[in-house]
């Protein structure tokens, strides 16, 4: 008889619990569906595609130095994942199949399907995050505001920190590894390291000699001053514990200190635990829904064209059209950014944050629902620890403070780069460059009308 192993966003061989789990029944095998079908629903980013196959391939090789057979398998639709679990369930004598419990709604579902379809047990063991989503205030409900949730993690990390498991030894003699076909549309991935081992030199590195200036660095955008390791977490090539042990074998226990600069580090590694744990607890949130019921009624402008100059980096604010086009170039883009961006769409734009929600899905390598959507809900002020609905960015002075010498700006949007550096937070219309599509002050004053119609 044999365990499985059924990788999900857990894409590696170390510190792995389902992978040990199968690997300690003595004899197991893997496999990997992939879902091409819902990646095109899910409006998965080409060069997210392309980095999940490169994950793939690479965990390939590692299943095969330990002997351990792997299949990737093209199941089509999320929807067929039960039947064809159970086909292979057959096909392969399974015994008892691992995975790693997944939080959002859907793969729950998709989850509780393929246990009442299976005839052998389908254990779900915790991964995603440092601790379990169930981690409840003493009334028993789910934490709805990011401090004290914060302060309880850290307590509970610090009083008992998690365990890192080894890789499992090496099974049988090697094999030769599966491979991942191409399933859609790429782009090129390569500046994002996807093999296990590449992984964790970025974080050692980031740990060793970036974690102790990260609180003073981490918002500057032409700064590399944060880890850029949102990719690789949210396929799982590396678990938050791996990222905690490490903090804190190169920072000691500064890291309980939430003002030092790992122990910010750690806190944004909390923010992370904290909106999937929103997403465990109200899944309405990843349903199109507001976390804030009454900001449904919001009537939001959606306008089509401000939209497309906003998706295009032709804005007429240089902070915002550098982040868009970084974002459009590279799939990735500063935090600071993302905050100024999102707020600017929904604030400054009027645009449903649904829209900028969407749109960013579908051009991240680290979209992550959970993440994305407490991102957007907070700059929208619909979610949970929102920025309060009157606190609206003021494009200009954000450029000027997080982009002083306008290094950023100048590298992304080029057309700007004989600006002083005064001049390149507010150039007007220049040759090619637009004037502000819209006007600071008019479009505050309409946002807090927008808002008090529905607070009246
Ligand atoms: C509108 C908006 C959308 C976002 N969408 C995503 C997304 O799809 N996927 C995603 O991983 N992050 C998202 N974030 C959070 C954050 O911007 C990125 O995690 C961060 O920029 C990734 O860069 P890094 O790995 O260098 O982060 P670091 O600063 O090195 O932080 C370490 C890790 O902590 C986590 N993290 C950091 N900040 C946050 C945060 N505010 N919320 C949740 N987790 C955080 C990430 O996993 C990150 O890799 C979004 C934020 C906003 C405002």
């Amino acid at each position: 008889m044999t365990a499985l192993v059924w990788f999900r966003n857990d894409l590696r061989s170390l510190d792995h619990p389902a992978l040990s789990a199968a690997a300690a029944k003595g004899h197991c095998r893997a496999v990997y569906f992939l879902c091409p079908q819902q990646l095109d629903e899910h409006v998965i980013a080409p060069i997210r595609r392309h980095y999940l196959r490169r994950a793939l391939n690479a965990l390939a090789g590692q299943l095969a130095d330990l002997g351990i057979p792997f299949d990737i398998i093209d199941a089509g639709h999320f929807r067929a994942l039960p039947a064809a679990l159970v086909d292979y369930c057959q096909q392969h004598n399974i015994s008892e199949v691992f995975a790693h419990e997944e939080l959002l709604v859907d793969e729950r579902r998709r989850d509780r399907a393929c246990q009442q379809a299976l005839t052998v047990p389908l254990t779900l063991l915790d991964d995603r995050l440092l601790h379990p989503q169930r981690v409840l205030k003493d009334d028993g409900g789910p934490y709805k505001v990011f401090t004290p949730y914060a302060r309880r993690g850290r307590a509970l990390l610090q009083s008992a920190p998690p365990n890192c498991l080894r890789r499992p030894k090496a099974i049988d003699s090697q094999l030769p590894p599966a491979e991942c076909p191409v399933f859609g549309e790429e782009k090129d991935s390569g500046d994002w390291p996807a093999e296990e081992e590449a992984v964790l030199n970025q974080l050692r590195d980031f740990c060793r000699e970036r974690a102790e200036a990260y609180r003073e660095q981490r918002d500057f955008p032409s700064v590399p001053g944060t880890s850029k390791l949102s990719a690789a977490l949210a396929l799982g090539l590396l678990s938050p514990r791996q990222c905690l042990a490490r903090l804190h074998a190169e920072a000691g226990n500064d890291i309980w200190d939430p003002k030092s600069n790992p122990g910010t580090w750690l806190n944004e590694l909390l923010w992370r635990e904290f909106y999937h744990q929103i997403a465990f607890h109200f899944p309405r949130v990843v349903m199109g829904r507001a976390f804030q019921a009454d900001t449904e009624a919001i009537a939001w402008g959606n306008d089509a064209k401000l939209f497309a100059a906003w998706q295009q980096g032709r804005t007429g604010y240089p902070i915002v059209d550098a982040g868009m086009r970084q974002l459009a170039e590279t799939g990735w883009m500063h935090n600071r950014l993302r905050m100024i961006t999102a707020s600017f769409l929904c604030k400054h734009l009027h645009i449903d944050w649904r829209w900028g929600e969407r749109h960013f899905l579908e051009q991240l390598i680290d979209a992550d629902f959970a993440s994305n959507n407490g991102g957007w809900q907070w700059a929208a002020s619909t979610g949970t620890d929102a920025a309060p609905y009157f606190r609206i960015f003021n494009p200009t002075t954000q450029s000027q403070r997080f982009d002083a010498q306008g290094q950023f700006i100048r590298h992304y949007v080029p057309e700007l780069a004989q600006q002083s550096d005064k001049a390149i937070h507010q150039p007007g219309e220049v040759g090619n460059y637009p004037a502000p599509i819209v006007d600071h002050r008019a479009s505050r004053e309409t946002t807090l009308a927008l808002f008090q119609q529905i607070k009246d």
